[in-house]
């Protein structure tokens, strides 16, 4: 097909949008492919359109290939299927609610669990039916906290939602391969640089939940990696422990009047005065008070502690502390308790009172510790974890930090950032048991299906490849999801020229390719900068060499050009676009 520029319904700007932060924000609206219409809602105009039909091409293609088969469920839901999995009011504010004119609720569905699983359940009923993977390709609604940077994170944006009904976990555990494959292939295909970081640290069973993130420093997500290729949310990095270390011959615990010494700063300072020899921060032992509140409203004080060179993360406290709540104590707890000393708080002022510890996997048994002595102005020295005081078990709350050891013995950790692209989660029977999703099993006996799902950001996924893949002249498409195969620009006015580009375009037309024609009769400047601004992998030139019988091919990847005799363009840009 050919596109002529001079039709086109396209007007690319010359300044960046005064609300874009992010280069691939920037360059899509400069170039024409998106327009804004309010916070986090965008137009698709021709050229953006046509990149997000080939993305949903390659996710199609990846999906149909494990077998998943594509539906399409309406985005507007009513309230009952999400009431009845107390999503309704547990979404909170990132839900759409709205209301029609008889007065019944409705959504607009963020993703949809709930619609799926209702319909395996209206139309299968034997164990024969199973397994089974649908999936849609979809317009999602989330209202968003922070729209931001265009597409990349819209309140109304394109996802592929996938979900899989199978009779045991061990189907479960093979769809979930499945995806997982299935996504590495997509975005290879894609061309986007990604790591795969678990999710969660696997409390739940293994690799229950897995993100892929694309590599990027304007990412939201940070996380952890390594040399050897470990990757991790940063709430799914598990400290390595120390093993044991012998008690015996261990210098009895010291009790010594350290005044004004709340801060962990201040006893380091006393310490090294002391003649305790050198100490440093990592030597004391930090305990920080939270107070928890469990689902069944119960609330607990529990006493974490962690080396004093370390903060806690309050995220990744979060996500260990799940499903339970935490806050830190307040000036009432602490006045309603006097036994915790602010400052001078210990492992074993927490236990005689029956205070739960916790304690980062740092403190192993055999470790000696400068900490609190539970009493103002008083700290103990070499008290050992394992025979001065017992935890009652470990936590994972301290902050990960670049160099720490990988979890998997080999190097060393490095924060990086990147955008999350997909998410592939073992949900089990959540779902299923909502609404009593079952089917008659082999032996006569119903069986709960036990259920899967599975997301790729479609929309998202334009913006990012446009994120990693642009240079500071403009867009630059792999060939995979390209607008277009090749733009030809005439850079001449020459009659000969003009006929002779149209002749080339036709051929390359006749050969199937997909191509953009600047027949417009502009200025060569200003076609050559709309060209690496709109980003086509090859640009081909119509110019001054056309009397020598010279066109010239442009790289757009690898800003390189060379010249080729006119009567093999066609031949040339197809055997590139081929190969
Ligand atoms: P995020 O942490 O970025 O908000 P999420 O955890 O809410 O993502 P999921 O609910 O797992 O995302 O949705 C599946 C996929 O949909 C994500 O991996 C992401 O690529 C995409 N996605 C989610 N929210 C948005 C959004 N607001 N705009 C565009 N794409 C999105
Ligand atoms: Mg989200």
């Amino acid at each position: 097909m050919i596109t002529r520029l001079s039709r086109l319904f396209l007007r690319t700007l010359r300044d960046d949008p005064a609300d874009a932060e992010v280069p691939s924000h920037k360059l899509l609206v400069r170039a024409g492919y998106v327009r804004r219409i309010a916070p986090g809602v965008y137009s698709w105009l021709p050229l953006g359109l046509r990149v997000l039909r080939r993305v949903e091409d390659v996710v199609r293609a990846e999906m149909n290939a494990i077998g998943a088969q594509e539906i399409s469920l309406p985005a507007l839901l009513p309230r009952e299927p999400y009431e009845a999995t107390k999503r309704w009011t547990e979404y909170g504010d990132a839900l759409f609610r709205l209301r029609d004119r008889k007065g019944a609720d409705y959504l607009l569905g963020p993703t949809h669990e709930e619609l799926f699983a209702l319909t395996v359940k209206g139309e299968y009923n034997s164990y024969k039916d199973l397994p089974v993977t649908l999936y849609q390709i979809q317009t999602k609604y989330r209202d968003e906290e922070r729209p931001r940077a265009g597409i990349l994170r819209g309140r109304e944006f394109i996802m592929k939602d996938s979900y899989s009904f199978d009779l045991d976990e061990a189907g479960l555990k093979a769809s979930y391969a499945a995806h997982r494959e299935a996504y590495q292939r997509i975005f290879e295909r894609l061309g986007v640089k990604y790591a795969i970081v678990a999710a969660t640290s696997g409390a739940m069973g293994g690799s229950a939940s897995e993100e892929f993130l694309a590599e990027s420093e304007v990412g939201e997500d940070t996380y952890v990696r390594s040399e050897s290729g470990y990757a991790a949310n940063v709430e799914a990095v598990v400290t390595p422990a120390p093993e044991p270390l012998p008690i015996e011959g261990l210098p009895e615990a010291v009790e010594h009047d350290t005044p004004d010494t709340p801060t962990i700063a201040a006893l380091v300072e006393w310490a090294n005065g002391a003649g305790i020899g050198a100490v440093t921060a990592a030597d004391t032992l930090k305990n920080v008070m939270v107070k928890l509140r469990h689902p069944d409203g119960k609330t607990e004080i529990v006493g974490i502690g962690i080396p004093g060179d370390r903060e806690v993360d309050g995220k990744r406290l979060g996500a260990a502390l799940e499903p339970a709540e935490f806050e830190l104590l307040d000036d009432a707890d602490f006045a309603a308790n006097p036994f915790l000393v602010k400052g001078y708080i210990g492992p074993r002022g927490l236990q005689r009172n029956g205070i739960r510890y916790l304690v980062d996997p740092r403190v192993g048994t055999g470790t000696a510790w400068i900490t609190g002595a539970d009493a103002p102005g008083k700290h103990v020295v070499g008290l050992v974890a394992g025979r001065d005081f017992t935890p009652d078990g470990t936590i994972e709350a301290a902050e990960v930090r670049d160099g720490d050891p990988a979890p998997d013995g080999r190097g060393t950790l490095v924060t990086a950032r990147g955008i999350e692209i997909g998410h592939i989660f073992q949900l089990g029977y959540k779902y299923t048991d909502a609404f009593e999703v079952d089917v008659l099993g082999e032996n006569g006996k119903p069986v709960r299906l036990v259920m899967g799902s599975y997301g790729v950001g479609v929309s998202r996924m334009v913006a990012v490849i446009a994120e990693q893949q642009h240079d500071d002249k403009g867009l630059r498409w792999p060939a995979e999801v390209a607008p277009y195969d090749v733009h030809v620009v005439i850079a001449n006015k020459d009659g000969a020229a003009r006929d002779g580009a149209e002749e080339v375009v036709a051929g390359l037309d006749a050969a199937g390719l997909e191509v953009l024609f600047d027949d417009r009769t502009a200025s060569p400047g200003v076609k050559f900068k709309d060209a690496e601004l709109l980003g086509m992998p090859l640009v081909l030139v119509i110019g001054r060499g056309w009397a020598q019988g010279v066109v010239e091919l442009r790289d757009r990847f690898s800003g390189e050009a060379e010249e080729i005799p006119a009567a093999e363009a066609v031949a040339a840009v197809v055997a590139r676009v081929r190969g």
